[in-house]
C-alpha cells in the first residue's frame, strides 16, 4: 500500500506528485519512511476547486447512496487493518497491536456515520396562522477543510471525513506532515470504495501556508481542526474573514480522581488505559492524578509495580507496550516538566529518564502541587504526577483549576459522590469508573481552552450541516 501512496497527494481522484517533498521519519529509529509532497499554492487552489465542483453533485447524492459508499469504505478499511496499522506504526511509533486497535476503533466511526447519513431529521410544525407550515430542514454546509494531528492519524482522519461525507460535504484533509501516510492510505481505500472524484482530497505540505489558504478561501465553509490550543486560536482568527463554521478539538489537562472507596484495580487499569495509549500523547490522557490520602500509597505502589514491568521499544517488535514519543522536542518538553516538578519538591518514584532516542521510561511523581508547571501544562508523555486530596469539595475545586475543559475521570463506588462530580466538573467529558471514554456513540467535545464542536454521537453530523427554514402558506 505504501508504494502506491508514497510521494503523492490525492486530489480530484488522481494521485499527484510535486516539485518539493517532505521526508517522513520513523520516531523509533529516525529512519526515513518515505516522502510526501510539499504542495504549492497552485495545487492547494486546485484541491479547493475540485472539492467545490464535486460538492455540487455530492450534496444531491441521496443519503442511502452516501451510506452505501461509507459502509463499503469501512469494509475495505477493516480488510486492510494489518497494512494500515503497519504504516501507522512506522510513521507514529505506537506498538503494532495498538495501531491495529486504532484502525478498528476508527472504522467504527465510518459505520456510525454511514447510519447517521440516513437519519438526518428536519421538522414540520404548524405556523402562526391557519394554512401556514414551518419547515426546518438541514443542508450540507459545503466544502470542508480538516486539519489533523499526528497522535491518532487514522482515528482523527475518520472522525472528520466520515461525518462530513455522511452530511453531503466534500472534504480536503491536511494530515500532520509527521504522519501523513495513514490518511493517504485511507484515501486510497476511499477511491476503491467508489466515492466520486473530488469528494475526498488529501494534501500535504507546509502547515502554515496550507492553513492560510484554506482559511482565507470563501468556498471552504467549514474547518474542522484537531491539534494544539495555540494553533486552534490562530485558525479561529484566520477564519474570521470568511466566517467559516468551526470545530476546534484542542488540548486537555484531564484530572483523574480516585476516592478512598474506589475499586483500586479498576482505577489502575483505567489509568493504564487512559495514560499509556500513544505513550501518553493523548488529548484526553489523565494529566493530573488526584489520589485520596487513604489510598494514595497503595495506588502508587501498585502502579509502580506495573510500570517497572512494561516493555518499551520499537512498536514493530513483538510484545512492546510503549513506543517512542513522536520526536526529540516532545522528549525534551516532558523531561523539562519532570525536572521543574523535582526542583519544586516532587518525589521521583520511577522513570524520569530516556531509555534511548525518543523512548521515555514511564514515570511516576508524588508530592506534586499546583505551583509546578506540570499542573497546568499538557504533559503528552507517559508521566503520572500524583496529588493527594482529602475532601470532595477540595478535589472538585483543584480539578477545575485549569483553563482546559476536555476530559475528566472519577473513580468511586459512592453514587452520591460520582453524581456530584459529574455535575460540577467543568469538562466536556466525565468518565465514571472508566478510563476508556472515546467511542463513536459519545459526544466528544471540549470547552474553554479545549475548544468546541462535537465529534461522534448523533450530534457529530450536525457540525457539517446548516439549517434552512421554509415558511409555506396555502393560497
Ligand atoms: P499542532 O501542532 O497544533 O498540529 C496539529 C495540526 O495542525 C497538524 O496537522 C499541523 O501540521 C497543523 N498545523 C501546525 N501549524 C499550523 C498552522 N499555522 N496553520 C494550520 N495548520 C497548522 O498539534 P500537534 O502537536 O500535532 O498535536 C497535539 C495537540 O493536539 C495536543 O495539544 C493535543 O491535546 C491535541 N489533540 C486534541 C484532540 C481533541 O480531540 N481535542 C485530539 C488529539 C490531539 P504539521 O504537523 O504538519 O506541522
Amino acid at each position: 500500500m505504501l508504494n502506491k501512496i508514497e510521494g503523492k497527494n490525492f486530489i480530484n481522484g488522481e494521485w499527484l506528485g510535486a516539485d518539493e517533498y517532505i521526508s517522513v521519519k520513523n520516531p523509533a529509529d529516525g529512519s526515513i519512511v518515505g516522502e510526501v509532497p510539499d504542495v504549492d499554492d497552485e495545487t492547494i487552489l486546485y484541491a479547493i476547486d475540485s472539492a467545490h465542483t464535486a460538492q455540487n453533485s455530492w450534496k444531491n447524492t441521496i443519503a442511502s447512496e452516501r451510506c452505501r459508499l461509507l459502509r463499503k469504505w469501512k469494509e475495505l478499511i477493516l480488510e486492510n487493518t494489518d497494512e494500515i496499522a503497519k504504516i501507522l506504526t512506522l510513521e507514529n511509533g505506537k506498538p503494532l497491536s495498538e495501531a491495529k486497535r486504532e484502525v478498528v476503533y476508527a472504522a467504527d466511526f465510518v459505520e456510525w456515520f454511514a447510519h447517521q447519513a440516513t437519519g438526518i431529521i428536519g421538522t414540520s410544525r404548524d405556523g402562526v396562522k391557519p394554512g401556514q407550515k414551518i419547515l426546518t430542514e438541514y443542508e450540507p454546509i459545503g466544502v470542508v477543510a480538516a486539519i489533523t494531528p499526528w497522535n491518532f492519524p487514522v482515528a482523527m482522519t475518520l472522525r472528520k471525513i466520515s461525518p462530513a461525507l455522511a452530511a453531503g460535504c466534500s472534504i480536503i484533509l491536511k494530515p500532520s506532515d509527521l504522519t501523513p501516510f495513514s490518511a493517504l492510505a485511507l484515501a486510497l481505500l476511499a477511491q476503491q470504495a467508489g466515492f466520486p472524484d473530488g469528494v475526498v482530497n488529501v494534501i500535504t505540505g507546509d502547515a502554515a501556508r496550507l492553513g492560510e489558504k484554506l482559511c482565507s478561501d470563501f468556498r471552504v465553509r467549514k474547518l474542522s481542526f484537531t491539534g494544539s490550543t495555540n494553533i486552534g486560536k490562530l485558525l479561529y482568527k484566520n477564519s474570521s474573514s470568511t466566517l467559516k463554521k468551526l470545530s476546534l478539538e484542542l488540548g486537555g489537562n484531564a484530572p483523574f480522581i480516585v476516592f478512598e472507596d474506589a475499586d483500586i484495580e479498576t482505577a489502575i487499569s483505567g489509568l493504564i488505559m487512559g495514560k499509556l495509549r500513544a505513550a501518553g500523547q493523548v488529548c484526553i490522557a489523565p494529566n493530573r492524578i488526584f489520589l485520596h490520602s487513604a489510598i494514595h500509597d497503595k495506588f502508587v505502589n501498585r502502579l509502580k509495580e506495573i510500570f517497572l514491568k512494561l516493555k518499551i521499544g520499537n512498536g514493530m517488535e513483538e510484545g512492546v507496550e510503549i513506543g517512542p514519543l513522536i520526536n526529540q522536542k516532545a522528549v525534551t518538553k516532558a523531561l523539562s516538566l519532570v525536572r521543574d516538578a523535582l526542583d519544586k519538591g516532587a518525589n521521583l518514584v520511577c522513570g524520569g529518564e530516556i531509555v534511548t532516542g525518543c523512548l521515555l521510561k514511564p514515570t511516576i511523581l508524588t508530592d506534586c502541587h499546583e505551583n509546578m508547571s506540570i499542573f497546568q501544562e499538557e504533559i503528552f508523555a507517559p508521566v503520572v504526577p500524583c496529588y493527594k486530596f482529602d475532601s470532595v469539595d477540595e478535589v472538585i475545586e483543584r480539578a477545575n483549576n485549569t483553563d482546559y475543559g476536555l476530559a475528566s475521570y472519577v473513580f468511586t463506588s459512592n453514587v452520591n459522590i460520582s453524581s456530584k462530580l459529574a455535575e460540577r466538573l467543568d469538562f466536556g467529558i466525565v468518565g465514571v469508573n472508566t478510563g476508556f471514554i472515546s467511542n463513536s456513540i459519545g459526544a466528544f467535545a471540549g470547552r474553554k481552552n479545549s475548544g468546541f464542536g462535537v465529534e461522534g454521537s448523533h450530534l457529530g453530523i450536525y457540525e457539517f450541516l446548516q439549517t434552512k427554514y421554509v415558511c409555506v402558506e396555502r393560497v
